[in-house]
């Protein structure tokens, strides 16, 4: 009997063996049969849910964009049931240097100034007018971060000793952004809602937004003023650097990152987009 098990065993191993070399077999000959539309592996069987690749279907649109407004699109896993919210551009095709006197066609900002319009980020400071060159206030980056979030509704109050009227238009954002570890304000405990935003702070701010990612190493040297990036921005600032978001501006042959300049409302709609089309979070 025991003879019998062991002689069954043995076929088995055989029989495994056989099987493993025709499966690689087949698989060889696979690679050299071009690949026939409807057979073989389909798209949700080769997506890894867990490690955040879907199968997204075909999506739905939940608000119409319209002519001045942003529409909202949601897609759903087709494995996981898992949903994707992506904001629609408004539907107006006119160029920006046609709504606002202010931005003249020419200008390099221009298609930063159509993103950040087109998707409902930053509006002119009237109907015609846009002020890129003006300085952008830490009140309304909290707003425009908070707005690309969807406005989530929010709870608690505000860790900011200037931030107390739940009446003004940014108390839920900047409620938002602190929450979020997107701001931490100043070690006085104030936020400065209504102070301008600087070139590195605004790069801390986007880059905590996506979660303050290792930075590998990586220099700042081709900067003439690289060593003006405070500590607490040089990664923020490699990072901006290095995903594109920040170069740097040109004045005599050297390039210049300019850390404690204000940012102007042109190069926070550069940032800004350059950031967001990084992403995948509009269609
Ligand atoms: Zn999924």
């Amino acid at each position: 009997m025991a003879n019998m098990k062991w002689q069954k065993r043995l076929m088995s191993l055989v029989l495994a063996g056989c099987m493993s070399v025709s499966v690689l077999a087949t698989a060889a000959m696979a690679a050299d049969v071009p690949a026939q539309d409807g057979q073989g592996t389909t798209v949700e069987t080769a997506v890894d849910c867990a490690a955040g690749a879907h199968a997204w279907d075909a999506g739905k649109v939940t608000v119409e964009p319209t002519e001045t407004t942003t529409g909202i699109k949601v897609y759903t896993c087709k494995i996981c049931g898992e949903t994707k919210t992506v904001r629609l551009p408004k539907l107006t095709t006119k160029p920006v240097s046609e709504i606002f006197t202010d931005v003249p066609a020419a200008s390099w900002y221009v298609p930063y100034v159509q993103y950040v319009y087109s998707y409902g980020l930053m509006d002119g400071t009237s109907a015609t007018t846009f002020a890129p060159k003006s300085p952008l206030t830490r009140a309304m980056v909290a707003q425009i971060l908070y707005a690309q979030a969807y406005k989530p509704e929010v709870t608690g109050e505000s860790v900011f000793s200037d931030v107390t009227n739940s009446d003004s238009w940014y108390y839920d954002a900047v409620i938002w952004a602190s929450q979020n570890k997107v701001v931490a304000g100043y070690p006085d405990g104030t936020f400065q809602p209504k102070g301008n935003v600087t070139r590195e702070e605004l790069a801390m701010m986007l880059y905590a937004r996506e979660g303050k990612p290792k930075v590998s190493d990586w220099s700042l040297k081709a900067f003439a003023d690289a060593d003006k990036v405070q500590g607490w921005a040089k990664d923020a600032i490699v990072w901006a650097n290095q995903v594109g978001i920040i170069y740097g501006s040109a004045d005599n042959g050297e390039l210049y990152l300019n850390p404690q300049g204000n940012a102007t409302r042109a190069e926070a709609a550069t940032m800004l987009s350059k950031y967001l089309s990084l992403k995948d979070w509009a269609d």
